[in-house]
């Protein structure tokens, strides 16, 4: 049997953590096994549901690179079929109106609660045969009222309900308009689902499920109920905790495969393996071994995954994704030094690529500024005579590799009988403006010999007209 699983999002916010973590659930387990992932946009809540969102998710799930095989589906695109199926379970005899006001069903709640019963919908419209004359009712899914509810939960394992702990569920509202226990089982029956992977906050609504499939005679497809993901004060994972968007860690500076590397750890694990590559991830997941228990978000990981990231990745890959945050430094990396050479001489300080576009900045353009306390020991007029003979000897130098720019700082020192230091930090601070930056040859290598004896010029300027 070919896997097909979905990811099917409300599209009622920005896609975040707990749902990105969810969708990779769900896609990897149909990367592993050939299969097909489906995205659906479970947009019938008309109120809630806004265009802004649904871009937000499809833009979320393209960043994770989480690529889907048939979708985006829309389910207000389906109106049609749900009123079908549900004229379907009334003709049945398995759906009734139900014509209860609000203010009937809040005195049935009060009672119930008065009695110390279960707030439930006692079913009393089950039997009507007459309509009520002005009202417009809701429709109702008749559950059945003896026997057990199983869900072998690929994860939680085997979780029985009983019908009798099951009230009579709306399908439709009083507009007309489906419900989601209702579009879900319809849509994962229509488009083969096979294997639903969600949050384990559905599954109270899952023998629910269970029932309408097989009143419209479904097999029931197979379900795996991923655990919650919680704060480090132990309660439900929210923006308080720094859990955001998608695209904000993006903006923060994560690479997507931090993120996915993060996400699967959350609740998953492979022996103590910390680091996966999306291939490894593909052939290691397994949803028997995710965890039971809820797990912790944890902003100090993902760092930690982040940084392992940029220090390890192939330079290119990660030139792409610096360059939106090199962009709105105003720089344009593809002028000036090789973006991917600035990368390794800079990555191995930087945790996000906010703190490597700012540390790689200076190779694009002549400080405006320089540290001042460095520029106090730095800048001062003993400065002067190391910086120009420098300068002139970079100026002549034909062959620009790191040896040679060496020897020139080498041969100023040797003549002026000074420490490495005394020309090394003003060199450094006039090239970089205090910026952190490695072994100074390198360093003026990258930087190239125009912008390199330029800005040192600059700094032999400023000496002057501060002391
Ligand atoms: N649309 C539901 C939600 O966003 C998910 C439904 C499902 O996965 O069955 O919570
Ligand atoms: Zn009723």
């Amino acid at each position: 049997m070919s896997i097909k699983s979905r990811f099917a999002p409300s599209p009622t916010g920005y896609l975040h953590i707990g749902g990105a973590r969810t969708a990779l659930f769900s896609w990897l387990y149909a990367r592993k096994h050939g299969g097909t992932f489906v995205l659906r946009i479970e947009d019938t809540d008309l109120e809630r549901s806004t265009p802004e969102s649904v871009n937000a998710i499809l833009e979320g799930m393209t960043w994770l690179g989480l690529e889907y095989d048939e979708g985006p589906f829309y389910q207000t695109h389906r109106f049609d079929r749900y009123k079908q199926v549900i004229q379907q379970l009334l003709d049945q005899g398995d759906a009734y109106f139900c014509y209860c006001s609000k203010d009937e069903l809040e005195a049935m709640r009060e009672e119930q609660m008065a009695n110390k019963q279960k707030p439930r919908y006692d079913a009393r419209c089950r039997g009507r045969t007459e309509p009520l004359e002005g009202v417009s009712p809701v429709i109702r899914f008749r559950n059945p009222t003896e026997g057990t509810v199983v869900v072998e939960d690929l994860i939680r394992g085997r979780v029985a309900f009983q019908n009798t702990e099951l009230d009579d569920l709306i399908i439709a509202r009083s507009d007309g308009t489906p419900t989601y226990n209702l579009t879900v089982v319809v849509d994962d029956a229509d488009m083969g689902i096979n294997y639903v992977i969600r949050g384990d906050d559905h599954l109270n609504n899952t023998p629910r499920q269970m029932n309408i499939l097989k009143a419209l005679g479904f097999e029931p497809p197979i379900y795996a109920h991923v655990p919650m993901i919680l704060g480090g004060d132990g309660k439900r994972l929210s923006k308080r905790h720094g859990a955001v968007s998608v695209m904000q860690y993006r903006d923060e500076g994560y690479l997507p495969e931090a993120v996915l590397n993060y996400l699967v750890r959350l609740g998953w694990s492979h022996g103590d393996q910390e680091l996966f590559s999306i291939d490894e991830m593909i052939e290691l997941f397994q949803l028997e071994n995710v965890n039971k228990a809820a797990s912790t978000y944890n902003q100090d990981k993902l760092l930690w995954i982040n940084h392992q990231y940029i220090m390890n990745s192939d330079p290119a890959h990660i030139a792409h994704h610096l360059s939106v945050h090199m962009g709105k430094l105003d720089i344009d990396p593809s002028v000036g030094p090789n973006i991917e050479e600035v990368i390794v001489a800079q990555r191995e300080k930087a945790k996000t690529l906010v703190e490597l576009a700012d540390t790689c900045a200076f190779y694009y353009r002549d400080p405006s500024e320089y540290n001042a306390k460095t520029a106090k020991k730095a800048f001062v007029e003993a400065a002067i005579e190391p910086l120009t003979r420098a300068r002139d000897g970079l100026l002549v130098l034909d062959d620009w590799r790191r040896e040679p720019i060496h020897a020139v700082l080498e041969q100023v020192v040797t003549e002026l009988e000074i420490g490495f230091g005394q020309i090394g930090m003003p060199v450094r601070l006039a090239l970089t403006g205090g910026a952190p930056s490695p072994e100074l040859d390198l360093t003026i290598c990258l930087v190239g010999k125009d912008a390199a004896t330029r800005r040192i010029d600059a700094a032999i300027e400023y000496i002057r007209s501060n002391s």
